[in-house]
């Protein structure tokens, strides 16, 4: 199965297509941010949960600049991001106990990006043999019912491990 190897390959999917960017909408909406499931913003970029998981706990580390490739990411942006990406890696090592991590992006349609005009970095904890696991619930949708759930949890978590600094 093709996620076994990029389980973040059928990533954001939209359902009701808006005009304009899915991303830029929630960088544009601060207000909006507990219903779209933000954990993080400051200056340079915000940590999001995506909305159709692979796994618990499944977010995104995302620029607020709507650009659509990293050569012409300014460099100070690029580095917050690598900053705060390697927090929320420990935050999900410590407080989901996960065995692995998946990490990536998908840059431009042909490596499988689902909105590949605003670049958005996916971090997804793994645990040994979760594969059957993720699948049943993806199917049963059980795990859209946690969601809320995960949410308030990491939206309280996440603040000891991203800072400002
Ligand atoms: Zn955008």
């Amino acid at each position: 199965m093709n996620y076994l190897y990029a389980p973040w390959r059928r990533e954001y999917v939209i359902r009701d297509k808006k005009s304009g960017c899915v991303f830029c909408d929630i960088v544009n909406n601060p207000s909006c941010d507990d219903e779209n499931f933000v954990l993080y913003r400051d200056e340079n970029c915000f940590v999001v949960m995506n909305r159709y998981p692979y796994a618990a706990g499944h977010i995104m580390v995302i620029p607020l600049q709507h650009i659509d490739n990293i050569e012409n990411l300014d460099e100070k942006i690029w580095l917050r991001m690598s900053k705060i990406v390697k927090k929320c890696v420990k935050m999900l090592k410590v407080e989901f106990n996960a065995d692995g991590i998946n990490l990536g992006m998908n840059l431009g349609r042909g490596a499988g990006a689902g909105i590949a005009e605003h670049i958005h970095y996916h971090i997804m904890p793994r645990w040994i043999g979760d594969t059957n696991f993720i699948t049943t619930i993806a199917d049963t949708r059980v795990f859209s019912s946690d969601f809320e759930k995960i949410y308030k949890r990491l939206k309280k978590d996440i603040g000891r491990y991203v800072t400002n600094d």
